[in-house]
This record gives structure tokens, sequence and C-alpha cells, in this order.
């Protein structure tokens, strides 16, 4: 914070608070917001009939952080002010998802201050993960590799969309997470659109199908990705076409997984995966980045992008997933979470990659 220049931190309902305090406050129209002063105890402004929720997460309930509850007819945003310095100029870092209404409530009591991000000062600490957020987020990955395993095993043919991302999520659940986040099912055609929404199609033989799906468990995400061809008829695998953009996607994909070390810029793992693609010539159709970092957030920093320079540093994990597209006819995208280690990159998620021809009966 003092590098940055910052008088305080507003943090709000959020990754960032959850982060800091273990409180996975619901977000509403009632602000919620740690203030930590640079050079003062931190304090949480609570709605009074959240002050007992607040005082139940771990890092709340110990002490360190004083707990100031607000009435329900207070004007909450002038409870902000005295725990801020008197003198100005006040620089204030705020969540970077605090509800516009909030900031500009903030706003309307702290005129004069100057206001960024709180990202500048959070996002640092926050991407390089611990121990024990490893820990979780290996077995976020490992939940969904067997969820991922069961749904492939079928049935499929002749179920639409969105019934198997029904069970989908049922079975993100049952294998471990403690809420199912999202279930891409593309079939067909609808593989070829990389956040397609599940629909009414009905899945058929002979088509390959596309499963990018994902889960919370004790707060941290899953993200895999796996797409698989349903044989037309028994032992018939899928035409030439499909297999070259398969392996093509794959040998990227490991290309990217093969870069990850302590040093390397995120450009250049997009750029391992990116050269082997293009060089097969379908350059054109990986039309998204490599990837995203990934912890209390599907998609937070680091961002796995042409043009971001900054090195990958042991503890930093983050999605490898490249695909390609052929519009009106099929896609492909193979996703794993991977960790940078001391010694290079290690997948999280151990689902075999592998183009896999499933009966989907
Ligand atoms: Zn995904
Ligand atoms: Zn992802």
């Amino acid at each position: 914070m003092g590098e940055a220049g910052a008088t305080a931190l507003l943090v709000g309902v959020g990754p960032e608070l959850e982060w800091l305090t273990g409180y996975a406050a619901h977000g509403n129209e009632r602000l919620n917001l740690l203030v930590i002063p640079a050079a003062a105890e931190p304090v949480y402004i609570s709605p009074r009939l959240e002050a007992p929720a607040a005082l139940a997460a771990a890092g709340l309930a110990d002490g360190r952080v004083r707990i100031e509850a607000w009435e329900e007819t207070d004007d909450p945003f002038l409870h902000v002010p005295s725990h801020l310095p008197p003198q100005a100029p006040l620089r204030l870092l705020v969540s970077d998802g605090l509800r516009a209404a909030f900031v500009l409530g903030l706003q309307a009591v702290l005129p004069g201050a100057s206001w960024g991000l709180a990202s500048s000062v959070l996002g640092p600490l926050r991407r390089v993960k611990d121990g024990d957020e490893i820990a979780l987020l290996r077995a976020a990955a490992h939940a969904a590799d067997r969820a991922m395993e069961r749904i492939v095993r079928g049935p499929l043919v002749g179920r639409t969309e969105v019934a198997v991302a029904r069970d989908v999520r049922d079975t993100l659940v049952d294998e471990g997470h403690d809420t199912a986040e999202f279930a891409i099912v593309a079939s067909g055609p609808n593989s070829a659109s990389p956040h397609h929404e599940p629909s009414d199609r009905v899945i058929g033989p002979g088509e390959p199908l596309l499963l990018d799906i994902g889960g919370r468990r004790a707060g941290y995400s899953s993200d895999i990705t796996r797409t698989v061809w349903i044989e037309a008829e028994a032992g018939r695998g899928p035409e030439a076409a499909f297999r070259t953009i398969y392996e093509l996607t794959a040998a990227g994909q490991a290309a990217a997984r093969a870069a990850v070390r302590p040093g390397v810029a995120f450009e250049a793992l997009d750029a391992a995966a990116r050269e082997v693609i293009a060089a097969g010539g379908f350059g054109e159709r990986f039309i998204h980045r490599l990837g995203h970092g990934i912890g209390l957030e599907v998609h937070e920093e680091p961002y796995a992008v042409a043009g971001n320079s900054e090195p990958a540093v042991a503890g930093n994990t983050f999605s490898c997933e490249p695909g390609i597209y052929l519009e009106g006819r099929y896609g492909v995208r193979i996703e794993d979470i991977v960790l940078c280690t001391e010694d290079g990159g290690e997948s999280l998620n151990e689902a075999p990659r592998e183009l896999r021809v499933v009966s989907g009966r």
C-alpha cells in the first residue's frame, strides 16, 4: 500500500473480501465494506442484521478487525470517513467489483479523494497461491476430472444439451464441489462457438461433443474442457479433418504446458500454443487467449494473452485452453488448470487428453 501511495483499501463483498477474511458474504444493496487504512487498524462496516454472519467468518472472528454495525436507517457511507486520516490528500483503492452505487456514495462523502483499484495492491498477492490454496485447487480439479469421466461415459446420444448440462451440474456436486458454476455442453456445430449456451439441440452419433465444466469447492474453482467424438457406429472414429484439428489443439496445449516455468512471460505461453496451431494452418481459428488465472474466481489474473509480458512465478495457477473453431462445422478445445512450480508446469487436472471416441449410449 505504501508503494501504491494508498491511504486505504475499501473492499466490498467479493473475492477480495473472501481472500482477506474468509467471509463469503452475499452482495446486496446494503453496504458491507472492509476499510484497511495504511496507518491504522482495519474496520469492517456491516449492516446490523448481517453483523452476526460477519462475526462468524474466520478472519473477522479473531478480534483483529473491529466490526462496526450501521443501523437500518443510517446513511452507511457516513461511517467511512472517520476511519480515514483527516488530512488530505486521500488515495483510496476500491475492490474491482464494488458496486457503482457504493463508489458514488463514497465519493459523495469523501470529496477531493483520488480513486483507484485495490487490485493494484491485492492482485500481486492473490495471484501467488500458497500451499493451502493449491491443495484446494487440486481437490477441485480432481473432482472436475471425475465428473468429466462420468459424463463422457454417457448416455449422450438422443438427449438434449440442456439435459446433459443438468447432469453435469449434479455430477460436479456429487463428485465433491459445493456448487456447480458452469456447464458448457456443445454438440456438433455448436462446438465451434467457444462460449455456447446449452440448447435444445439433440446430441447425435458421428459428431463431437465439447464439455467445459466447473464448480467451487471450499471457495476455490475448477475449470476443465474436453472434446470427445461420439462414434456413428461401433468402433468408427472421427473423420480425418476432425482428427487433424484435435491433434493440433492437443499439441499446442502440450507445448504451452511444457513452456511453463518461473520467469516465462504469460504472452510466451500463449505464443507457444499459437505457433503450433498456426504452423498447422489453423492460427486464424484459435480465436481467444490461451488462458486465465484461477482461484477464488474462475477468471482472475494473470491472463495468458498476447501483450501480457508479466513473468510467471511459482504459485501461479491458470488455465491452458487453446481451441480451433470451424464455424458451422465443429470445434475443439482442451483445457487444464496448470500450476507453475519451481521446476516447471504441473497440471492439476489428470483426465486423459488423447482423442476419445465414446459410444454415447
Ligand atoms: Zn473452461
Ligand atoms: Zn477456462
